[in-house]
C-alpha cells in the first residue's frame, strides 16, 4: 500500500492486523522484498503447506470425488515435510523445540494423517462436481478496493452451483474468520462467473476430523463484506508505525518472521522461554 498503489486487501492481510497490526506493519513495509528472509515459522507451517500442495497436485490426476490415491499423496507431503524443514527460524526451533529427525517423522505421520482424513470423507463430497480451478490466485475490485483471493478448489456441481473451498489443516478455526474468508471468495466468485449470488457456495474442509461447514452466498452477505474491506482499508491508508500498534502474545510472537525486528515480540517470547526453562529445571 505505497503512496503510488490503490488500497489492497486480502483475508490474510485483513487477519494479520486483526491479530496484530504491528505485525501487518512489518508485512508492508518488510515483505518479500525486503531484508526478511521468507523462513517457515513451524513445522505445523509446513505441514499445512506441505499437504496443500500434495492435495492439489493429486487433484490435478483425477475425477472429482474417486479415487484419491493418498499413499502417493503423502509420498509427495513426506518429501516437502523434510525438504521445507531445512527452512525453518532457529528462534521458532528454539521455543518449540521442533528439532531433529524425530520431529520431522512425526509431522509427515500428521501430514499422512490429514491426507487420509481428505481422501476418506471431504473428497467424496466432491463426487460429480467439475474441477474448475485448484489453488490459483485471483484479483479482482470491491467498492474501489483491489481484492486478491487463494480458494484452494473451485468447483461446479451437477446443478450448476459453485462451491469455492478453503482447506484447513487444524481445526481450531474461529467462526467470524471462517465467514470473512468464504465471504470475499463468494463475492469473487459471484463477479467471475456472473452467477446468482445464492447459487454460490463457500466450503471449509477441516482435514483433522473430515468434516465440512458451508454457506451459501446472499446480498447481506455482499454488503458486510464491502463494509468489512472498506473499514481495514481506511486504517492501513498511512503506513506508519503509529497506526500499527503491537499486540503481542507469547504464541503469535514466537511465531512471528518479524521477532527479530520487534522489541515488544522479544520480551514476551524471552519471558516464556524463561519460563520453560524455569519449569524443566
Ligand atoms: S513479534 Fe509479536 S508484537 Fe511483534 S509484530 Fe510479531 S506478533 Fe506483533
Amino acid at each position: 500500500m505505497s503512496a503510488t498503489e490503490g488500497p489492497k486487501w486480502s483475508f490474510s492481510r485483513s487477519k494479520l492486523y486483526a491479530s496484530c497490526p504491528k505485525a501487518l506493519y512489518f508485512a508492508e513495509t518488510e515483505g518479500p522484498t525486503g531484508h526478511i528472509e521468507t523462513q517457515f515459522a513451524s513445522l505445523a507451517e509446513v505441514v499445512g503447506i506441505s499437504v496443500h500442495e500434495a492435495i492439489s497436485k493429486e487433484i490435478q490426476k483425477l475425477n472429482p470425488g474417486t479415487g484419491f490415491n493418498v499413499t502417493r499423496a503423502a509420498r509427495d507431503a513426506a518429501e516437502l515435510v523434510a525438504s521445507m524443514s531445512a527452512s525453518m527460524r532457529p528462534e521458532a526451533l528454539r521455543y518449540r523445540r521442533e528439532v531433529g529427525p524425530n520431529a520431522i517423522r512425526a509431522r509427515q505421520t500428521a501430514a499422512w494423517k490429514l491426507l487420509m482424513s481428505f481422501g476418506r470423507f471431504v473428497w467424496p463430497r466432491y463426487q460429480g462436481h467439475t474441477v474448475i480451478s485448484r489453488e490459483t490466485t485471483s484479483r479482482f475490485e470491491i467498492a474501489g478496493v483491489s481484492v486478491s483471493v487463494k480458494p484452494d478448489l473451485v468447483t461446479r456441481t451437477p446443478d450448476g452451483n459453485i462451491v469455492v473451498t478453503d482447506c484447513k489443516t487444524y481445526a481450531d478455526t474461529k467462526p467470524e474468520e471462517e465467514l470473512l474468508q468464504l465471504s470475499a471468495y463468494i463475492v469473487w466468485a459471484w463477479q467471475k462467473f456472473r452467477t446468482p449470488i445464492d447459487s454460490i457456495e463457500g466450503w471449509i474442509a477441516t482435514l483433522p476430523n473430515g468434516e465440512i461447514r458451508e454457506i451459501r452466498g446472499s446480498p447481506a452477505m455482499a454488503d458486510e463484506i464491502t463494509a468489512r474491506i472498506a473499514s481495514d482499508v481506511s486504517r492501513w491508508t498511512v503506513i506508519a508505525p503509529e497506526y500499527f500498534p503491537p499486540h503481542p502474545g507469547p504464541e503469535k510472537c514466537s511465531v512471528c518472521p518479524f521477532l527479530a525486528l520487534c522489541p515488544e515480540g522479544r520480551e514476551v517470547t524471552a519471558l516464556m522461554t524463561a519460563k520453560t526453562s524455569g519449569d524443566n529445571e
